[in-house]
């Protein structure tokens, strides 16, 4: 067979040859804007040609720090295309980590959103090395700001190459991209993507099993462009013909809901947080959402609640999927087997709130304490992984050796699998609650919680305790004009769980902190947690 590589300039020229007539469709500021494949080839290609001139060669990093938009796709392909690495930075990092992270990738152009200006000016003497600034913006000019030298990005398409060659002979194991993980201590750290792990995972996105994203498809990816790469959606949605809706700047539930109807989106993609903004949004709004043929929501465990809320009211296939930035991100998916169909809907809805089975291409084992477990979705271990698109290490990177160790990734996950190879993410390493020589976990008590109808977020932390080493302590955010009392709690969770599994308190709060991308700051919470029940002990 031939050798011929796997690149990511491959995926839109199939998009430049096959789907020329399709379109991205991006709203912005101003309004929706609309390119099609073959106009968004010729961007690039001019973009990819400036770069060039602008100095950027073969594995410069270069860094964007944008929504999601038809600008940030063309990135997504000129930076590759060259040969350099897309470098995805986090707009919501403080600006300690995003200095830290374009110094340890060492960027040398960064493109930037003309309202997101503020957090790179903020930062601008801590990042010598950056060459060059290259603001995105709708306006004719660019706006003031104290960075230098700035360029305006459509100025410098209009100057640039439309049909400018993507470069050809790329080894396909050669990093296009890069990406750091939120580390909940310590610096944020960096994973490379290499155009090979990047056009096998899109091609994965394809499958029927998985997502089944196809040309058929209009594809809305909500989670953010920096964020391993929206889940490769962008990437797969290009390469297939598929229609590309983006959301934009500071989308609100309500702009989602919007966009959907109007562009008739099929499939979505994005966190639990969304959905729930979502499910409120379609409360109150008269939103007509039925294109829609499946939501796909991974990121953190999604609650059957909002499961059961698309499925019930909207009629909208959920799907549940996991991954992390380490594993480029797609590694299960929760499709219960044909043999399955058989099964009620609330058996079908256990399996479907599980992570789901291991997507093909990858390995998986999953190590307890004494060495790997049984399947009897019972006994917990940490889930370890192989595979073309599964990192291999950190860049530059110390902490390298804590997380990759015998040539599997250790994923810190704590999960337990069922008989049919069904996974279920039971907690963090660090999470899960450790009480009297037996673990609890947190995010079952979290899903039963928030099952309730007057509870919006439920999280649950460890406190210590002198007898069991910690206790379980559910803090719970109530939905708006609804109430419950704690006894009212403690009854509903009592014939789910055994008694040694109840929380020992339940505490009400305004919100749950929150990480940069809306996941739950247990660390927080549990520090807060800690010091309010080390008080009440003293008292
Ligand atoms: P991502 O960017 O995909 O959210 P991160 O690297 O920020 O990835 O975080 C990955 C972690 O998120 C996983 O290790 C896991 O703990 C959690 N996670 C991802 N998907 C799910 C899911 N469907 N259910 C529960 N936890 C999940």
């Amino acid at each position: 067979m031939m050798k011929t590589p796997l690149t990511i300039s491959m995926m839109l020229e199939r998009a430049e040859i096959f789907f020329p007539k399709k379109q991205v469709i991006s709203r912005m500021k101003g309004g929706v804007v609309r390119h099609t494949y073959k106009e968004i080839g010729e961007r690039t290609r001019r973009l990819a040609s400036m770069l060039k001139q602008l100095g950027v060669g073969v594995g410069d990093r270069v860094g964007t720090f944008a929504w999601n938009h038809h600008r940030h796709l063309e990135a997504y392909f000129a930076i590759p295309g060259i040969g350099a690495v897309l470098h995805t930075i986090n707009i919501r990092l403080s600006p300690q980590h995003i200095a830290y992270i374009i110094n340890h990738a060492d960027d040398r152009v960064l493109l930037i959103d003309d309202d997101l200006l503020p957090a790179i000016e903020a930062v601008k003497d801590e990042i010598p090395n950056v060459r060059a600034f290259i603001i995105m913006t709708d306006a004719d000019e660019l706006p003031e700001t104290a960075l230098a030298p700035v360029y305006h990005y459509e100025k410098l398409l209009a100057d640039g190459d439309p049909a400018f060659p993507f470069l050809k002979d790329l080894d396909e194991y050669q990093p296009a991209g890069m990406c750091y993980t939120s580390a909940t201590t310590g610096q944020p750290k960096g994973v490379v993507y290499t155009h090979r792990s990047t056009v096998l995972h899109a091609m994965a996105l394809g499958l029927a099993d998985t997502l089944g994203l196809c040309e058929r498809d209009v594809a809305m990816p909500i989670v953010p462009m920096f964020h391993v790469n929206a889940w490769g959606m962008p990437f797969a949605a290009t390469w297939f013909g598929s229609t590309t809706v983006m959301p934009g700047p500071a989308f609100t539930p309500n702009v989602l809901a919007e966009l959907i109807e109007t562009e008739r989106v099929t499939i979505v993609a994005g966190v639990p947080t969304i959905w729930l903004g979502l499910l409120q949004a379609l409360e109150k709004g008269r939103y007509d959402v039925s294109s829609l043929t499946r939501v796909i929501c991974g990121g953190s465990a999604a609650p059957k609640g909002v499961i059961r809320a698309f499925e019930e009211k909207y009629g909208i296939p959920f799907i549940h999927a996991y991954g992390m930035t380490e594993t480029s991100p797609l590694v299960l998916v929760s499709r219960p087997k044909s043999y399955q169909d058989g099964l009620s809907y609330e058996e079908k809805l256990d399996i479907r709130a599980k992570q789901g089975l291991l997507a093909l291409g990858l390995e998986m084992k999953v190590i307890g304490q004494n060495g790997p477990v049984r399947w009897d979705g019972k006994e917990m271990g940490e889930l370890c992984l192989r595979g073309p698109w599964i990192a291999a290490e950190y860049y530059n990177d110390e902490r390298t050796k804590e997380t990759f160790r015998d040539g599997w990734l250790h994923t810190g996950d704590v999960v337990t699998v069922d008989e049919e190879g069904f996974v279920k993410i039971v907690d963090r390493t660090k999470d899960v609650i450790k009480s009297g020589g037996e673990w609890i976990s947190s995010v079952d008590l979290e899903n039963a919680l928030m099952a309730h109808e007057a509870v919006f977020e439920a999280a649950v932390v460890a406190v210590p305790h002198p007898k069991w080493q910690e206790r379980p302590i559910a803090c719970v955010v109530l939905k708006e004009g609804k109430s419950v009392t704690k006894e009212e709690l403690y009854d509903f969770l009592r014939p789910q769980f055994a008694k040694w599994w109840l929380p020992d308190d339940i505490v009400f709060l305004d919100e749950i902190p929150k990480t940069s991308v809306g996941k739950f700051l247990k660390r927080k919470l549990r520090d807060e947690m800690a010091a309010r029940y080390a008080d009440a002990a003293a008292e």
